[in-house]
């Protein structure tokens, strides 16, 4: 199956009503992509290794979505496939004051991971034309008059587009991910929240104001998607209603794109396969 009509890289315009939030035909295929995501998995897992021996290109994976639309979990039960070692993991709450005090990427530039690696951004530097945006939030922070005004946000889209850009000509695959709750399905993960004592700790009042702001959002995420989704950077805007699903395109986007990098083991230098022979000569001999 083609995750290619989930894509946005600047080719079609985004409307978010018109984009499914649940897996639709698709779950009675449901059986067949479980299997396939473990597939996948394996297989992402074996082209992250030789990723990391090579050591040119990293690759890093923005999360973004509403409260409770899995992206905890999707680190857990995806990404947590591929080996600890060549994997970093960064989730991004509100800025404290020490990270106000700088511009809003130097936290994220911070948390990106050395190339060679895979590093999962669990929300992003997206956040900062997202709820910035529906809050107003730029209005609040210590900014010179001249940085704000009317076209802020459109500022923040070209800066990402063009930070995204800047990662892309120095070694980096950057994929930007959505998961498309719907609000009914919100709901519930909010009710079970509230009902499961080993999942109250998920549960914050806040993020009921957050729902509240639905419609804001959706424009937000709509516009921000559309100004930065690019052949380069795409985006993914994927139904987040059935985890199961989620899980397996995002694991045929993992392994799509670091098939598409395509990382080699790299071989021995001249110098170091000269040694080779009295290397091995050494070694069966000895004890
Ligand atoms: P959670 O992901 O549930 O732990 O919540 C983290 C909270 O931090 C969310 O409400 C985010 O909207 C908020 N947050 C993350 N990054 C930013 C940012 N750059 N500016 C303001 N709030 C942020
Ligand atoms: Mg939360």
């Amino acid at each position: 199956m083609s995750i290619k009509s989930y894509r946005f890289d600047g080719g079609k315009n985004l409307r978010l009503q018109e984009e499914p939030t649940d897996a639709g035909e698709h779950k009675k295929e449901k059986a067949e992509l479980v299997s396939r995501t473990a597939e996948n998995l394996r297989k992402a897992a074996m082209l992250a290794e030789k990723l990391y021996a090579a050591g040119c290109e990293g690759l890093v994976v923005a999360i973004q979505a509403r409260d409770a639309a899995g992206k905890d979990s999707l680190v857990k039960h995806v990404f947590s496939a591929l080996n600890p070692q060549l994997l970093e993991v960064h989730s991004f709450k509100s800025p404290n004051e020490h990270e106000l005090s700088h511009d809003y990427l130097w936290r994220i530039v911070q948390a990106l991971p050395p190339r060679g690696k895979v590093g999962v951004l669990n929300r992003s530097h997206y956040e900062d034309v997202l709820v910035v945006k529906v809050h107003h939030l730029e209005k609040t922070y210590r900014l010179a008059p001249r940085c704000l005004g009317e076209d802020f946000f459109e500022k923040r889209y070209r800066q990402l587009r063009h930070f995204e850009d800047y990662l892309y000509e120095n070694g980096y695959r950057v994929v930007k991910l959505f998961l498309n709750v719907s609000r009914e399905e919100q709901k519930k993960r909010f009710l079970d929240r509230i009902e499961r004592e080993d999942k109250h700790w998920k549960l914050s009042t806040a993020d009921m104001k957050e729902r509240s702001l639905w419609a804001e959002y959706d424009a937000a995420y709509e516009d921000c998607i559309n100004a930065t989704a690019t052949q380069r950077a795409p985006w993914y805007v994927l139904p987040a209603d059935n985890k199961w699903y989620t899980r397996y395109l995002v694991s045929e986007i993992l392994l799509e794109t670091l098939a598409d990098m395509n990382p080699e083991f790299p071989p021995l230098s001249a110098s170091e396969l000269a040694l080779v022979p009295s290397v091995k000569a050494e070694l069966e001999s000895g004890t």
